[in-house]
This record gives C-alpha cells, sequence and structure tokens, in this order.
C-alpha cells in the first residue's frame, strides 16, 4: 500500500511539474505560479513521509503550511484589522510587483492543500482525524470541481477553485494518502464509524451553510454597486434638469440688451453660471455668421475665438440655426467638441430688448467628461470604472480599466434629453475590501468543530471499549476471586476431613485432642469395623464405602451428643475425643456407640451383624500424653480384637474395662 502511495504521490507531483513547465510564464519566474509550487511542497513533503524521512517532510511541509495559514488570515481577518492594501504590501515585498490575490490560492484551495499537509504531517492515525480529514479534502476538492464550472465562476469576486489540473494533482494527493491509511483504517473500521459519519456531516453541512451564506454575500455587494449606480444615474439627470432650467434663465437675461455684448459685460454675465455649473467648458456669444466672437473663460477657449462654427462644426448646425435664425433654443445631440472630446452644446437666442430682433445665440459649451468628473466627484474613480455611453459608442470613461470585479450595472440617464446609458463596475480590490468575511469565518469554524467533534466522538468511542473491556475483565476477575475462594474452602476442608464420611479427619482430630489438652477428665475412643475386609471381598468396594457412611452418620450423632468429636482415623477406623467425660460415662458412650452401629443392622455377605470393636483410654488427670493415650487406646482396641470382638475395652488407670455383649 506504502509502494502504491509513493507512486500515486509522485504521479501527482509530476503532474504538478508539467503544469509548472507547461506554464510558460510560471517557468520564466517559479514564484508567479506559487500555488502550484505549494501543491509541489505538500507532495514532496508527503512523499518524503511516505519514503521515510520524516525530518526532510516536516520541513517540507511547514515551508508549505506557513504561506498557507498565512493566506487563510488573509480570508478571514477584517478589512479593518488587517486591510487589502497592507496584505497586497505584503506581498510586494516578498514578491516585488505582485498583489495578495496574484499569490494566495483559491480560497477552498487553501482549505484543501492545508488539511492535505496536516495530514501528511499527522500521518495514518485515526486517533488525530486522518480518515476526517481525508474525507474533508475530498468534500472540498469535490465543491471546487463543481465552483469551478463556468456559469458557476462568472460572478465571483473571490476565487474559490484551483485550477482544473491543480485540483487533479490534490486529488492525486489525496487517493495516495488514502492509499496509505487503508490497511490501517480497515484494521480500525468499528472504531471509526460512530466519530467519522457525524463528523463528515457537520463538513457537509459546514459547506452547505458556507455556500448558501457567500451567495447571499455576494447578492448583498452586487445589490449595493447596483444602487449606486442608480443613484448617479438618478443624481445625473436631476443636475442636468437644473442646468436646463438655468440656460433659460440665462439666456432671458440677454432679452434686455440691444446689442452684442462686450467682452467684459459677456464676463461678467457669464462667470456665476459658470462658477456654478462646473461643467460648463465655455460659454459663448454667437453672432449671426455663426462667429464666436465672445467666450468665457477667454483663457482656455482662444483657438475657439473667432472660429465660423457652420464650417468648422457642421455636426451642430441644425441646433445653432434653430437659434440664430428661429429663435427657438437649439441643441445639438453628442458632438465632438473643437476644444477637443465629447459635448453637448445649447444655443440660446439673444434677441434685441426693443424690436426683438436676433441678435445672436448664447452657446453654452458642456463637456462629457467634465461633467462626469463633476456629477461624480464622491465617487472613487481610483477604484470604480464609470462609463457614459450612447447606444453602443463610448462616450467617457473614468477610473481604473484594469483589475475590475466580474460584474458591472447599467443605469440609463437623460442628459438634457440625450438618453445616455451610465455604466458602473466596481474594482476587484473594492469587492474584496467590502466582502463580507462571516462566509469564510463560518467555514472555518465549521470545520474546526467538526474536527473537534471527530476527536472527541473518537476519544469517547476508545474509553467506552476500554471502559467495556475493564467492566468484562472485572467481572470474570470477580468469578475468578469467587472460584478461588471456594477451591481454598475446599481445600481447607478437605484438609481437616474426609471426603467420603464427610467426618474430621485424623488432623482435625488431633488439633481438637489438642486444644483440649487442659481439660480433665479427657477421654478417646477407637472403633474399628470388624473383618470389614470380607465385606470388601464378597459385596463390593462400593458397598463397603456405603456402610462407612451409615457409621460414621450413627457416630457422629452419638459422639456429639455427648458433646465430643468423632473423626475417621483411616480406613474403617473411627476415632473419639470425648472432652469432660470420665471412664464412666466415655464407656458408655462407646457401648451406646457400639450397640447403634450394630442396630443399623448393617449385613455381611453371609446374613451376619457388622459389628465393631472399641479400645477406650481416659485421662482422669497429669498432663496430656496424647501418644500415650492413643497408644493406650490402640492397646484397649487390640484386646477388644483379641478378646472376639464386638466388644468395648477401657484401658482406663490400671482397671481394666470390658463390655461385651
Ligand atoms: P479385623 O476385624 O481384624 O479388623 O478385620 P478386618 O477385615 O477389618 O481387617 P483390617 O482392619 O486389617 O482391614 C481393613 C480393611 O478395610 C482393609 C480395606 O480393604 C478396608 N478398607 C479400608 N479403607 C476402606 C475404604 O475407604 N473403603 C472400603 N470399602 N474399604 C476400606
Ligand atoms: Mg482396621
Ligand atoms: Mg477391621
Amino acid at each position: 500500500m506504502t509502494r502504491a502511495a509513493i507512486a500515486l504521490t509522485s504521479l501527482a507531483l509530476g503532474l504538478a511539474g508539467v503544469v509548472l513547465i507547461g506554464d510558460q510564464r510560471a517557468w520564466d519566474n517559479a514564484l508567479s505560479s506559487p500555488q502550484t509550487l505549494l501543491i509541489v511542497l505538500v507532495g514532496m513533503g508527503q512523499l518524503a513521509r511516505l519514503a521515510g524521512h520524516p525530518m526532510l517532510a516536516r520541513l517540507l511541509l511547514v515551508c508549505a503550511l506557513a504561506p498557507l495559514m498565512l493566506a487563510l488570515s488573509s480570508y478571514l481577518l477584517p478589512e479593518y484589522w488587517i486591510s487589502l492594501a497592507t496584505w497586497d504590501s505584503l506581498a510586494h515585498r516578498f514578491l516585488p510587483g505582485s498583489l495578495l490575490d496574484d499569490w494566495r490560492p483559491a480560497l477552498l484551495a487553501t482549505l484543501s492543500l492545508a488539511l492535505l499537509a496536516v495530514n501528511a504531517w499527522l500521518g495514518e492515525r485515526p486517533n488525530l482525524g486522518s480518515p476526517l480529514l481525508l474525507g474533508t479534502v475530498a468534500l472540498l476538492l469535490v465543491i471546487q470541481g463543481l465552483e469551478s464550472l463556468p456559469n458557476a465562476t462568472a460572478h465571483q469576486v473571490l476565487r474559490y477553485a484551483a485550477s482544473p489540473t491543480q485540483q487533479l494533482t490534490q486529488w492525486g494527493l489525496l487517493l495516495a494518502q488514502g492509499l496509505a491509511f487503508l490497511p490501517i483504517g480497515y484494521a480500525e473500521r468499528h472504531n471509526l464509524h460512530r466519530p467519522l459519519w457525524p463528523a463528515l456531516a457537520l463538513v457537509g453541512v459546514t459547506l452547505l451553510f458556507w455556500h448558501q451564506q457567500k451567495a447571499l454575500e455576494d447578492r448583498t455587494l452586487r445589490a449595493e454597486v447596483h444602487a449606486q449606480g442608480q443613484q448617479l444615474a438618478g443624481h445625473t439627470t436631476h443636475e442636468f434638469k437644473e442646468h436646463v432650467a438655468a440656460m433659460h434663465r440665462f439666456a432671458n437675461s440677454w432679452n434686455l440688451l440691444d446689442s452684442a455684448p462686450t467682452v467684459e459685460q459677456w464676463a461678467l454675465q457669464t462667470a456665476p453660471y459658470y462658477r456654478d455649473f462646473r461643467y460648463f467648458l465655455n460659454i459663448a456669444f454667437i453672432n449671426l455668421d455663426s462667429r464666436v466672437i465672445r467666450v468665457y473663460p477667454v483663457q482656455p477657449n482662444l483657438q475657439v475665438l473667432g472660429a465660423r462654427l457652420f464650417d468648422v462644426q457642421p455636426e451642430g448646425r441644425e441646433a445653432l440655426s434653430q437659434a440664430l435664425f428661429h429663435g427657438r433654443v437649439g441643441r445639438t445631440g453628442v458632438v465632438e467638441l473643437l476644444q477637443g472630446g465629447p459635448g453637448i452644446i445649447h444655443y440660446l437666442p439673444v434677441t434685441s430688448a426693443d424690436d426683438g430682433r436676433i441678435l445672436g445665440a448664447a452657446a453654452m459649451v458642456v463637456s462629457l467628461p467634465v461633467l462626469m468628473g463633476t456629477f461624480f466627484d464622491e465617487v472613487d474613480t481610483g477604484r470604480m470604472f464609470l462609463e457614459l455611453r450612447q447606444g453602443e459608442t463610448t462616450l467617457v470613461q473614468l477610473g481604473p480599466t484594469t483589475g475590475l470585479g466580474p460584474w458591472q450595472h447599467q443605469a440609463s440617464l437623460d442628459v438634457a434629453g440625450q438618453s445616455l446609458t451610465l455604466v458602473t463596475r466596481p474594482s476587484r480590490a473594492l469587492l474584496l475590501e467590502r466582502r463580507a468575511r462571516l462566509p469564510v469565518v463560518g467555514l472555518a469554524t465549521g470545520l474546526t468543530l467538526a474536527y473537534l467533534l471527530y476527536l472527541v466522538l473518537y476519544a469517547y468511542r476508545r474509553l467506552a471499549l476500554q471502559h467495556r473491556a475493564l467492566h468484562r475483565s472485572n467481572i470474570e476477575l470477580r468469578h475468578e476471586v469467587q472460584a478461588r475462594a471456594k477451591l481454598q474452602q475446599e481445600i481447607e476442608w478437605l484438609a481437616r476431613h474426609d471426603e467420603l464420611t464427610a467426618l474430621p479427619n485424623r488432623r482435625l482430630f488431633m488439633e481438637t485432642l489438642k486444644a483440649q489438652a487442659e481439660r480433665r477428665p479427657l477421654s478417646v475412643l477407637i472403633c474399628d469395623v470388624d473383618h470389614f475386609k470380607q465385606v470388601n471381598d464378597h459385596q463390593g468396594h462400593l458397598i463397603g464405602d456405603r456402610y462407612l457412611k451409615s457409621l460414621s452418620e450413627v457416630g457422629r450423632e452419638i459422639v456429639e451428643e455427648a458433646g465430643g468429636l468423632f473423626a475417621r482415623y483411616g480406613g474403617e477406623e473411627f476415632v473419639a475425643c470425648l472432652p469432660a467425660c470420665d471412664a464412666h460415662s466415655s464407656l458408655a458412650v462407646a457401648e451406646r456407640l457400639r450397640e447403634r452401629m450394630q442396630e443399623e443392622n448393617l449385613l455381611h455377605h453371609d446374613g451376619r451383624q457388622l459389628t465393631v470393636s472399641i479400645g477406650l483410654a481416659t485421662l482422669e488427670d497429669g498432663p496430656l500424653d496424647i501418644a500415650a493415650l492413643m497408644q493406650a487406646a490402640d492397646e484397649a482396641l487390640y484386646q477388644a480384637k483379641a478378646s472376639g470382638r464386638d466388644r468395648v475395652v477401657c484401658a482406663s488407670g490400671d482397671a481394666s474395662l470390658e463390655t461385651r455383649r
């Protein structure tokens, strides 16, 4: 798998290399294609890690991650924290002549590359979120694919997606990382389901939310520019109406004269209008021969003084004739002015106050560039492109013509009866500045939360599993302890009891006897079954065992009644310890024992009753010598056997008592 991952990474790197070489511009100045260089850095870091050079890998990945983090902050930080101009100057410092937008990768590409780099750094670690990082990069790449579709890119202010080849390269890197992760992921698959799906779902929701937010923000931005354009157009139309009204007032004031104005009169009369309406190029007096005989201001317009308009400006002839010959206000369309540039000229007839004779015409020359400059002086024409059009003809352009935003707005306006179109198109820089950060901040926050959610769920899952295993082993341990305690009890019991008859064994008997060392009188008896061998021989061991059990039950009952301990001494021999029993009472116990055992009616194979012989010894006073006491009882037993069995022989002191039924 690692080999396949290495091969795939190399392939992706090769593709990135081809892109770099293929892009002639990039080859001339490799830094002009920094996005591809960043991909190459991430790919090389990934390759180094897969090939087992972690230090080199980290070095390369840091080199990629640092600019990627910088790019991400340029998307996230608000304009009033770090302005676009600051970012641009920063970019310029590192790469002379470049702007922020030239080097930073597209938004989603920045994120996907950063996540690829982080995952390459962390390695195949499910506990640090490898599968989520891989899944998120896949989703980001899918969205980049969708964002690269032509209809999606048309109106974008920000670049969201890397170029198709860059996307392909990233897919290659992602697949290589996926291959390297596959064996670990497969082994851990049961632990991955629970944290992975909710976290991936959160990533999906975040991306959807981001998409909706950015569409909304883009629309708001467009609406703002649209409103600004409409406002400018309305303002211009309104201003121009005022201007026409003012011209009429101006023309009427000439009706009071009876001859062509002198230079001074003309200057006096026109100066206030010229000053108020700053877009007049000049105000001239035209005589009946269409010659310009007065002009205000004089200096900048010397070239037109004396010009015969019918000759030099034939396209205005119709309008001028209206004023000179018919006494009506004449108005040219948009004409090329004698001073250069497009403009509109109003000709107003000037008549004599005495006889109404037409003396000439006042020409009010409106320069459209000056008009636009005047009306739009509150517009930042450094960052807003304005164009005045008549039909398809461009009349005036203001502002930058390069680095413009992706869309423009058109508004129609009426300038002195001329229907013109005002085109407003903001520069990209202006839009980038005004762009709301909220969608990007939301995206980054959502992805971070998804990552944290994964980590928490994964840790929780691991803890739960550990807890379960611990609980299981706890139960097992408890069972083990219980079993051992039971075994221990059994062992302890077996150490002091006989398994067949459940009577105390020789050891417990001896311990009990020792414990009674101070009790006087103290009697012991040994009871041996007569001819027991024959039972075994003729009736089998099972019957022999059953007989032993019956005898032991009887023995226990009688001896315990007398406050003593009845034990199995070994084979078919039983012993009893009778504390506080003198020779007589112990003899009575022994006798009762012998009788009761006989009453059990246990028979030999030939119908004879099974009998027992008992040897009895009592210590009335003096120190206890267990061996001697037992010896005495044993000898008494021997005597009982020797004297015909089925009897009790007592070896108490000198007097030897014997009973027989
Ligand atoms: P005596 O009257 O002289 O005591 O004759 P006896 O046949 O009882 O002779 P002895 O005491 O030497 O034989 C004991 C026999 O008890 C030998 C053995 O087969 C039998 N025996 C000892 N322990 C057990 C046991 O746990 N189960 C059975 N079925 N037989 C046992
Ligand atoms: Mg015996
Ligand atoms: Mg015997």
